[in-house]
């Protein structure tokens, strides 16, 4: 028996993720595959026939068999669509969004595997016969499965939604990866191949587990520590006396309870524009697009960063 490459591989990802230096996932690439019910197994390829294991896959106890069935869709089959074992309860036909259009199924749904109700039914045929499954053809939802201590050491729980990070030739965000945690499960991204195409992955290749918040580029509610040190009060010796001749130094920054933005679009100046406000704040380091810039300038909405905020100490009022 050979070295187990793959698991190796997870033992290593596993424990670069528990030691905080980077929560990495290997991909592993659904093709198009069958999960048949044992009686519909024998009513395509015969009462005395068995599953024949053509190799095991990583997910623990399962397996690609040797056999194969043709998939036919109103317009088109697909022929030679491999069986993975064991049995299942239900037969599952798991195809891509090419392969629906190209069966003339455009109606199929993207599920979790086993949320069969209320999915389409489709043909299928073995050399013993056809039947026609009345549901269970799916496109899969992207996810993840984790062994328990897997899912501890990458900080997700069963049916948390991640994104992940792609690189390379066509890099990109995976949004709405659910997390699948338990025994039976080990540590693999599960994408279709429309969706490994989209983004030039094979198996084996790594992406990259990020928090959705990161992914979206959304502004925390918090204000960042640059912020918060940019939002407290100046020392006590610049601040005047306060009399009735005080200069007026308002008792709050004005920008106290407004958004700060890392990232500032058309869409953030427009909004601000709409709710009758004069400024929007902006992060030292905050990336100003062109057409922000643009859309500032036509609603006359001054565009302020929390630097020049700094240094003049808040009289901008
Ligand atoms: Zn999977």
């Amino acid at each position: 028996m050979g070295i187990d490459e793959g698991r190796i591989r997870r033992l290593v990802l596993a424990g670069v993720a528990a030691a905080g230096e980077g929560r990495f996932l290997p991909v592993g690439v659904s093709a198009r595959h069958v999960h048949l019910s044992e009686a519909d197994f024998k009513a395509l390829f015969g009462e005395n026939e068995q599953l024949h294991k053509e190799k095991d896959i990583s997910q623990p106890g399962q397996f690609a068999a040797k056999e194969k069935v043709t998939v036919k869709g109103r317009k088109a089959s697909l022929e030679n669509v491999r069986v993975l074992g064991p049995f299942r309860k239900e037969t599952q036909v798991e195809i891509s969004l090419s392969d629906a259009f190209a069966l003339g199924e455009k109606g199929t749904p993207i599920r979790l595997s086993g949320d069969l109700s209320g999915t389409p039914g489709i043909t299928l045929t073995g050399p013993a016969g056809s039947i026609q499954i009345n549901a269970g053809l799916i496109v899969a939802e992207r996810h993840a499965h984790f062994s328990a201590e897997q899912a501890k050491a990458f900080g997700v729980h069963d049916g948390q939604k991640v994104s992940v990070r792609i690189e390379g030739r066509r890099p990109g965000i995976l949004e709405d990866v659910v997390c699948r945690v338990g025994s039976g499960h080990e540590l693999e991204l599960h994408i279709d191949t429309d969706e490994a195409n989209a983004f030039c992955l094979a198996n084996g290749s790594l992406a990259e587990l990020i928090v959705p918040e990161t992914g979206r580029m959304v502004m925390p509610e918090a204000p960042s520590p640059e912020a918060k040190k940019a939002l407290s009060p100046p020392e006590k010796k610049n601040r005047p006396e306060s009399g009735p001749e005080g200069p007026a130094v308002p008792a709050k920054p004005p920008w106290e309870g407004k958004e700060i933005f890392d990232l500032l679009t058309e869409q953030e100046v427009r909004a601000a524009f709409k709710r009758s406000e004069q400024k929007v704040y902006c992060s030292k380091k905050a990336v100003i697009t062109p057409a922000a810039r643009d859309a500032a300038a036509a609603c006359e909405v001054e565009i302020v960063r929390l630097s020049e905020v700094e240094t003049k100490k808040w009289k901008i009022e």
